[in-house]
Order: C-alpha cells, then sequence, then structure tokens
C-alpha cells in the first residue's frame, strides 16, 4: 500500500509513524523534531551570549576615565591619570583573547607578546584618597571591589589570616560569581605596613611581614588559588573554591611614613637638613613623594619580587587648605552634600555659614587626618542637630559659626589634637 503523502519534512517520516504534524505553508513538522530543533537553538543562543560577553567590559578611554574620577576625588592628577592607564591597559588585556581573532594578519608577531598585568602601588598619606580612588574606579568599569587591610594576614602556618582570604571578599561581593569576581579590582591597604623591618634579608623568621610579602606573591602575578569561602584559615575538611587571580586587578595603598628620607637621600639632596626653616622642609617633603620610585619602596622594606608584581607606581599630594575645602562642597559625593541630603529627607533645609567651612578646615589640617578628620569634625559639630531635629517642628537649620564651635570644643575628637 502506498505511503500516506503526510510526512514531517525534516525527518520524512509518516503522518502515522509520529504523534503530531504540525502543518507549515509549505511543509509538516512531527513531535521529534519540534524537540530537536528547541535543542539546537537553546545551544545557539546559549553560546552566543558566552562569546559575546566573555566578560568583555567597556571600558572608557583613559581621557574619559581621569574626567569621570574628577567628579568624585579632587586633586590628585597625577594618581588620577597613571590609575586610568593602567586600568584602561589592564582590561584592554583581559580583552584581548576575545578580539584576538578580528585582528589583520600584520599583527601576527604581536600576538606572542603577552602583556604584563599592571597593578598599581600609591603612595600617600592617610586620608588623601587612595581608596577613594581605588573604589570610585571600580564602580566607574562596573566591575566587583573589594578592600582587604594587609596587616590581619600573616604567613600560612601562624596565627591571623591567609592571604587566600584576600579573595574571600572579592567572592562575597558578587556573591560567589567565580567568573565576576576573577574580572575584579581587589585594593590592599596599608601594605607598608608588611615591610621587613630592615633592608637586609633576615635570616629569623619574619612572619608578619616579609612572609606575607612572600605569599602575595602568586596572587598578583597570576595563578590558581584554592580560596575559603568563609575566609580566615583553611582548615582540611573545608571546600575551597578556585578563583584564577591572572584577570585579577590589584591595587595597593600605604602612607610609607619616612619614605620621603630614603627619596631625599637616593636623590642625594641635603636640603633636609637642620639650618632649614620648617616650612621650606614640608614643601621640600610634599614635592619629594613626587620622585618616588621601587628603589625607594625597596629601601623601606618591600622585597624586590613584590614591588617587580607592582610595576605601576603613584603618589598622591597632602591635602591643602584649599583642597579639603573643595573636597566638603565639591565633588557629587561631598560631604556637606549628603549632610543636606540627610537633613532634606527629613524636611528640614541645612543651611552652612561660611565661616563654618574655614573653622573645618583649618581644624582638619591642625588634626593631620586628611580628608578622613572632615567627616568626623562635622559629626561632632552636627550631631545634636541631628538627634533633636526630627522630634521638633522645625523646617530649617542653620549652622553657625557659634554654634559649630561650641559644639567641636565640647567634643571628643577636640581633644585628640596632634601637638
Ligand atoms: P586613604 O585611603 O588615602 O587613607 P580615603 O580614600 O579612605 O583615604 O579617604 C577618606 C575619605 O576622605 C574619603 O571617603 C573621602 O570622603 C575623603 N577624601 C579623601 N581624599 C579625597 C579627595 N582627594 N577628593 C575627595 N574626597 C576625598
Amino acid at each position: 500500500m502506498a505511503k500516506s503523502t503526510l510526512h514531517c519534512s525534516f525527518c520524512g517520516k509518516n503522518r502515522d509513524e509520529v504523534k503530531i504534524l504540525i502543518a507549515g505553508q509549505e511543509g509538516h513538522i512531527c513531535e521529534g523534531c519540534v524537540e530537536h530543533a528547541k535543542e539546537i537553538v537553546l545551544q545557539e543562543v546559549i553560546s552566543k551570549e558566552a562569546s559575546n560577553s566573555g566578560y568583555k567590559l567597556k571600558v572608557k578611554k583613559p581621557i574619559d576615565l581621569k574626567k569621570s574620577l574628577d567628579e568624585y576625588v579632587i586633586g590628585q592628577d597625577d594618581a588620577k591619570k597613571i590609575l586610568s592607564v593602567a586600568v584602561y591597559n589592564h582590561y584592554k588585556r583581559l580583552n584581548q583573547t576575545t578580539e584576538k581573532t578580528k585582528r589583520a594578519k600584520k599583527d601576527e608577531e604581536l600576538e606572542e607578546v603577552e602583556i604584563e598585568k599592571s597593578n598599581v602601588i600609591m603612595v600617600g598619606e592617610t586620608g588623601t584618597g587612595k581608596t577613594l580612588l581605588a573604589k570610585t574606579i571600580a564602580k566607574l568599569l562596573n566591575v566587583p571591589f573589594a578592600i582587604v587591610d594587609a596587616t590581619v594576614f600573616t604567613e600560612a602556618g601562624y596565627v591571623g589570616e591567609d592571604v587566600e582570604s584576600i579573595l574571600t571578599r572579592l567572592l562575597q561581593v558578587c556573591n560567589y560569581d567565580v567568573a565576576a569576581a576573577e574580572t575584579g579590582i581587589v585594593y590592599i591597604d596599608e601594605i607598608d605596613k608588611i615591610a621587613r623591618k630592615s633592608d637586609n634579608p633576615s635570616i629569623t623568621r619574619d612572619v608578619s611581614g616579609e612572609g606575607v610579602q612572600q605569599g602575595l606573591l602568586k596572587l598578583l602575578e597570576g595563578t590558581d588559588v584554592l580560596v575559603p569561602p568563609q575566609g580566615g584559615r583553611k582548615h582540611p575538611d573545608q571546600k575551597l573554591i578556585k578563583v584564577n587571580t591572572h584577570n585579577i586587578l590589584f591595587i595597593c595603598g600605604g602612607a610609607f611614613d619616612g619614605v620621603d628620607k630614603l627619596i631625599a637621600r637616593r636623590v642625594n639632596t641635603n636640603s633636609i637638613g637642620f639650618n632649614v626653616n620648617k616650612g621650606l622642609q614640608d614643601e621640600m617633603k610634599n614635592n619629594l613623594l613626587k620622585f618616588v620610585n621601587a628603589q625607594d619602596l625597596k629601601s623601606f622594606g618591600l622585597i624586590p619580587e613584590l614591588l617587580g608584581r607592582l610595576p605601576v607606581i603613584t603618589f598622591l599630594d597632602p591635602l591643602d587648605e584649599e583642597t579639603l575645602r573643595a573636597i566638603l562642597i565639591t565633588p557629587k559625593n561631598a560631604l556637606l552634600k549628603q549632610y543636606k541630603k540627610l537633613f532634606s529627607l527629613e524636611g528640614i533645609e541645612l543651611s552652612i555659614e561660611d565661616e563654618v567651612i574655614d573653622f573645618m578646615v583649618k581644624k582638619a589640617l591642625e588634626f593631620k587626618l586628611g580628608a578622613r578628620g572632615l567627616r568626623s569634625i562635622c559629626e561632632s559639630m552636627l550631631t545634636d542637630a541631628m538627634f533633636e531635629l526630627p522630634s521638633s517642628n522645625k523646617k530649617e537649620f542653620t549652622l553657625t559659626a557659634e554654634y559649630a564651635k561650641a559644639k567641636f570644643d565640647n567634643s571628643k575628637i577636640s581633644m585628640l589634637k596632634v601637638a
């Protein structure tokens, strides 16, 4: 008997061999082929998405990166420029694998060249914006960002945290999405505190200094690291997560107290002597940081291997009166804007007398806390108002110089003055 003329146009099965035959304009498809087609479509979509994303980040050009940094960070032009280039190059390097195939043949020779990581080290007094710079750049790039403090780490086998737990923080901020963490930025604060105590390699063990520096080497360079998911110390029966640090950008920061003297020694200037007045000495100190290089940081106590993995060195200027003033009022997130917003959420309009701003700046300079001091100073002046006003009917509040000074003088912070 002749086969039924109705059949699946894809597999050729007859109507009586299949459960359903769906009619199209010029043919039919059976349920088996629909299932099959669905699988093919899904696979195609997934692989296309993967190759499109490939964690390819859209990074702004260095000039635009710096412009964006300018909105949040006052001054520090050198650091911003150097950081923008380092970050741009880092993510260009990260994206290069996906772009490889598109490049012309003449680039073949360059294909062999492997671009090394451009991890950064920033030298600058406390409260000058090191953390803020790192945090802002991560926000601009929309990549996971973690801040860790170098002082909590100790060499493996001793009390304290393993260096691997640096990556725990990064995993935590991106909800343990390993692929995202592998493109993140880690800011290691207080890197100067793990300097070895003298320039000579010690024969005794230096648990918290050199040992930790050694521990950081592989991490900074790029390797597979087994990370304890909850941080702390690794223990044998813990399930560890494998993270590759090859594309993680490490930015280190530290005050490196006293490095100016090492720079002075190196640049062979003896102007920092006894017969130079204090003003000039300070001026020299400010300028000297500009000349900081790997050799000075080595003399300070960072091991050469670590410095080799932090090839980009930059510095931050100490904050002067003008900068501190600008920090209070100019950036997108300026401190005084934040207080104004806090008050406005309560339905209260906050005005601040100009003289108060001068006073805040003067005190911040006296307390030598950089911009970090500004926050505590503001708190000391505004806490009482923030405590009382929500229960009152007031619709406006003016922070007068008299009120501000009185509150400040009564606060704990006024007792912290550095001699
Ligand atoms: P560091 O890491 O250098 O010790 P931070 O970046 O933590 O200092 O700065 C502390 C706070 O001071 C920041 O959160 C920010 O509010 C403010 N700040 C410091 N430097 C600047 C700056 N250059 N521009 C704007 N704000 C700054």
